[in-house]
């Protein structure tokens, strides 16, 4: 990863770079003739007036703002007399080229996005929406299957069991829902779906499918990432999968080995265990979950791992998996990660590679511009200009999302396109990403935002500042225990001296909701002396975390201005 945070949301390791596509191909035409004057449906949806909003699309009438911004392109170009198809052009439209889309026509903007596969990306097609509603169906068989949880909320089930296809069938219908909301709100906010491959000509220039050439005053590059697999690893689809493929959910083995322990690999898990596959676990480093605070790993190991049907291996490299075939098992061969020696093989019905993601950058034309890319990803700077070969920013160019490797998650890549647009719309703006949140969608969750409590020590011992910790309980909140889920503790790192929130990580019940105070918080500077005196509902779970905020000790006179964001 590029920036110096540590999350378990890691790109996969260098060789990613030269990872193909695996999940789909793209169609070469365009799907639908490029509407590049078209004064259809308009932005009276965003309760804006209409005349603003057929100025904003039919660029024949004269319209004050479009003429600033595209006035303020050619001066910054140098020529004179350029205009442009759009004001603004996305190359994907995953949820951070949609989430830029939707900010760049509030703000006016004439806005394409450009989408080679289908709308919704990874997120809504194959990553964060249907891993989320297998992980639905998970919570309440492990739910429905605990006897103790049950018999101590005074309820009694008969045996609980599922249709895997109508799962399977779950996970997709959410999918497809979520995909045709994406699409009709960029359509009923005047964003052009341009179909076909995005290519990069020149300077504001772009070439969709195989002929169609669109200019733009600022292009955004939010083209995502794929499947990371290890070299050595054979990919049938079958028996040896990725995350692509396990959401389809076509089989639940009996025994299935999952490489790699990142989130995505925890989530599978649970998902697996809870409809009754015992799995493996294949990790390169020493512990299980490493990208986590340590202290959350542990807990979240003692709660997410041990009592499951799961084991481990720790500290080895899957060299070699070989597809079932011939009557013969999914074959994994391990070394060891540090002597290299052949350690174990091991015999299992399935392996799911959840190694990490590889950015794709596949025929977008970089060379065009002379961009080289740094292990795949685009290389890009604190407000996600994209940097040249030759260290100098490429003019009116952005790089969002997965694409540009800073944090590859969903909302991370929205905000960044959103950061942008603020940007191309003259308001300077860098995205402080140690205010991102992090989940992680086990049962029970894991959330996250800002510094581990290593990362912290770190930063104070070079920066001169004291760090402190304070921790509570769900064991102590009574919506917690009404649910029966006293499981789980919320982390509070701070500087005591200023009151600084530094990081906090929850694990417990909705923690990914939970996070949220915190994050926000930190956004916006919020010291913990303010947040003591916020008021939570009763009773909610919000209370672990007033609980959290009130028993740090901060300096009574705390009046040192909260650090400055870290740019990453
Ligand atoms: P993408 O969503 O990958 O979209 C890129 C789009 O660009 C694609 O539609 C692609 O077809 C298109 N494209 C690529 N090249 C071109 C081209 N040249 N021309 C035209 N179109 C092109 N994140 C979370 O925040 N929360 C979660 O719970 C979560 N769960 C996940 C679960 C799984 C199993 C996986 C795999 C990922 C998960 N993620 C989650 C990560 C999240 O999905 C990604 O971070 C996010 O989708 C990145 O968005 P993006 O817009 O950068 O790229």
């Amino acid at each position: 990863m590029q920036c110096s945070l540590s999350l378990p949301f890691s790109p996969a390791s260098s060789s990613a770079a030269t990872s193909s596509r695996s999940h789909s191909s793209f169609p070469i035409s365009t799907g639908k003739p490029l509407n590049l004057r078209f004064c259809g449906l308009r932005r009276e949806a965003l309760g804006l007036g209409f005349t603003t909003s057929l100025n904003r699309r039919c660029p024949q009438l004269p319209s004050r703002q479009h003429a600033t911004t595209v006035s303020a392109a050619l001066s910054d170009n140098g020529s004179s007399s350029k205009s442009f198809d759009y004001d603004l052009l996305i190359i994907g439209a995953g949820v951070g080229g949609h989430g830029a889309a939707l900010h760049a026509v509030e703000k006016g903007l004439k806005t394409a996005v450009v989408e080679g596969d289908v709308v919704g990306g990874t997120c809504v097609n194959r990553g964060c929406v249907p891993s989320k509603a297998l992980l639905a169906v998970s919570g309440r068989m492990r739910e429905l299957k605990s006897d103790h949880h049950l018999k101590s909320l005074g309820l009694q089930v008969s045996a609980a069991g599922y249709d895997r296809q109508a799962v399977a069938d779950h996970a997709n219908n959410l999918a497809s829902k979520i995909r045709s909301n994406l699409t009709n709100s960029m359509k009923a906010l005047g964003v052009d779906i341009l179909t076909g491959v995005g290519t990069i000509l020149g300077s504001q220039k772009v070439k969709i499918g195989s002929s169609n050439i669109v200019t733009a005053k600022d292009i955004i590059i939010a083209t995502g990432s794929v499947p990371f697999v290890p070299k050595g690893i054979e990919v049938d689809g079958k028996t040896v999968i990725t995350s692509d493929h396990a959401l389809k959910l076509e089989s639940v083995p009996d025994w299935i080995a999952i490489v790699g322990s990142g989130y995505i690999g925890l989530e599978f898990s649970d998902v697996y265990t809870a409809l009754g596959s015992e799995v493996t676990f294949i990790e390169a480093l020493d512990q299980l979950m490493p990208g986590f605070d340590p202290e959350i790993s542990k807990l979240a190991q003692r709660v997410l791992i041990n009592p499951r049907n799961i084991d481990y291996h720790t500290g080895v490299f899957a060299t070699k998996i070989t597809p079932a075939r011939d009557g013969k098992p999914v074959l994994i061969e391990l070394i060891d990660a540090k002597t290299k020696e052949p350690k174990d093989t091991l015999e299992v019905d399935a392996a799911l590679i959840a190694t990490g993601r590889a950015p794709f950058t596949q025929g977008l034309g970089l060379e065009n511009i002379d961009v080289v890319t740094q292990r795949g990803f685009v290389p890009v700077d604190e407000r996600m200009r994209v940097v040249d070969a030759n260290g100098k920013l490429v003019p009116h160019l952005y790089c969002i999302g997965d694409a540009n490797g800073k944090m590859m998650l969903a909302h991370a890549a929205s905000a960044q396109g959103i950061s942008v647009v603020e940007q191309v719309t003259g308001r300077d703006h860098v995205l402080n990403h140690l205010s991102i949140p992090a989940a992680c969608f086990t049962h029970p969750e894991i959330s996250m935002v800002g510094l581990t409590e290593p990362q912290a020590r770190e930063r104070g011992e070079k920066e001169g500042f004291e760090v402190s910790v304070a921790k509570t309980s769900f064991k102590a909140n009574t919506k917690a225990l009404a649910e029966n889920e006293g499981e789980g503790i919320a982390k509070l790192i701070y500087r005591p001296d200023n009151g600084e929130i530094l990081g906090v990580h929850i694990f417990g019940l909705h923690a990914a909701d939970l996070i949220h105070e915190a994050s926000n918080a930190i956004a916006l500077g919020t010291r913990i002396q303010d947040l003591k005196l916020a008021v939570h509902a009763h009773p909610t779970l919000s209370e672990v975390l007033d609980e959290l905020f009130k028993s740090a000790k901060v300096k009574e006179q705390a009046s040192s201005p909260v650090s400055e964001p870290v740019a990453v």
